[in-house]
């Protein structure tokens, strides 16, 4: 009988491909591309890729990210820009679908200020030079996944005003990329600051000219996406505090039951959403995508208080995974903002 490959036999490859090099992402000794290559040549990328059921992806997204956040999050903005991509006109499709989802070339989505300034909180950075103008002005405060040969998906106001999603190569002419600073975590994601000046974008590298109907689409799977990697990152810390709880760390159960619950909570409603992903509503992909990351904040304090002094050395998974989720409240949409949007619906 022929074995056949299921997605799970590949998702757990990719596991411990990732789990072997998790040290190694977290020192600075190697960076990301490797995992999202492994990822694309085991075509763990793609499913579901374009449609609402996206249990798939969100599976896999979450299996890495509770070996490494650092891969899980790369992993995210990867299917990001893949997404952006497969919605884009013809000419970005032919051109950059297939190098993004074999993994062999790296997305950048530079999507947060889009997001941001949709919800009406501030201008879109990167401009249209002049009436008439195809090159584009101005800076990316924060991206990740940016090597010298990636291929970055960024919004940008146009000459008509109105917003516009792009893509160019981090290489292109008048793209500067500031070294990457030192962060508390995720140095093998190379997220850094970037500056556009009189940047070519023509017709045919526009994802979109309409910024608010494209970000109306993708936003559940930005956000669902967000989540997996969440509760990816809590369920080892959640497991991992479970262990420990005899002894001294009896007198933590109750508040382990009570976080063990969110996060079944939360992975339930993330198994129901991701099996049609646009039929969500919004204040419930905001809801579990605030209610993620603060599971993770909470589970991986909560694994560091009981691992005692050894989960405060450096390199140690659990004080890895403390710095990395320390993250995830800023991350875009940041807490501040989840808790903005979801007021307006109170
Ligand atoms: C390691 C790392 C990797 C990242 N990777 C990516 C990426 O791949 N793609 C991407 O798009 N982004 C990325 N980002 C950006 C990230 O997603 C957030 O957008 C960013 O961290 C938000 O922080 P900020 O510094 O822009 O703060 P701001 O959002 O400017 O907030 C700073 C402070 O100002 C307040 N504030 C902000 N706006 C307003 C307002 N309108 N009115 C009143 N108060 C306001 C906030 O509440 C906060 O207190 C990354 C950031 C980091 C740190």
């Amino acid at each position: 009988m022929t074995a056949t490959v299921t997605t799970e036999d590949a998702r757990r490859s990719v596991a411990e491909f990732v789990r072997g090099r998790a040290a190694d992402l977290d020192l600075g000794r190697t960076d990301i591309r490797a995992d999202i290559a492994e990822i694309g040549g085991r075509g763990l990328l793609t499913g579901g890729l374009g449609g609402s059921d996206i249990r798939e992806i969100a599976g896999t997204i979450e299996r890495v990210a509770a070996e490494s956040l650092a891969a899980g999050f790369s992993l995210w903005a990867q299917r990001m820009a893949l997404e952006y991509v497969w919605r884009a006109p013809e000419p970005v499709r032919e051109r950059h679908l297939d190098e993004l989802a074999s993994g062999r070339r790296v997305g950048v989505t530079a999507m947060a200020a889009a997001l941001k300034h949709l919800a009406g909180l501030g201008e879109l950075p990167l401009h249209a030079d002049a009436a008439g103008s195809d090159r584009v002005t101005g800076p990316i405060a924060w991206a990740s996944n940016v090597f010298e040969d990636a291929l970055i998906v960024f919004p940008f106001r146009g000459n008509d005003g109105r917003g516009h999603v792009g893509v160019v190569s981090a290489d292109a002419e008048g793209v500067g990329i500031r070294p990457a600073p030192e962060l508390l975590a995720l140095c093998a994601t190379a997220s850094t600051s970037l500056t556009f000046e009189h940047v070519e974008v023509r017709g045919d590298q526009l994802v979109t000219a309409d910024l608010r109907a494209f970000c109306a689409t993708i936003r559940p799977v930005f956000l669902l996406l967000q989540t997996a990697f969440c509760t990816g990152v809590a369920d080892t810390s959640v497991r991992a505090a479970g262990d420990r709880l005899d002894g001294l760390g009896a007198q933590f159960r109750d508040e382990y039951r009570a976080l063990a619950e969110r996060h079944a909570s939360a992975r339930g409603r993330l198994r129901e959403y991701t099996s049609d992903a646009h039929a969500t509503g919004p204040a419930d992909l905001l809801r579990l995508r605030l209610d993620a990351a603060r599971i993770a904040v909470d589970a991986t304090r909560l694994e560091v208080t009981l691992r005692g002094g050894a989960g405060y050395a450096r390199h140690c998974d659990t004080n890895r995974r403390f710095r990395e989720a320390a993250f995830l409240p800023v991350q875009s949409p940041s807490e501040g903002q989840l808790r903005w949007e979801l007021s307006q619906y109170d």
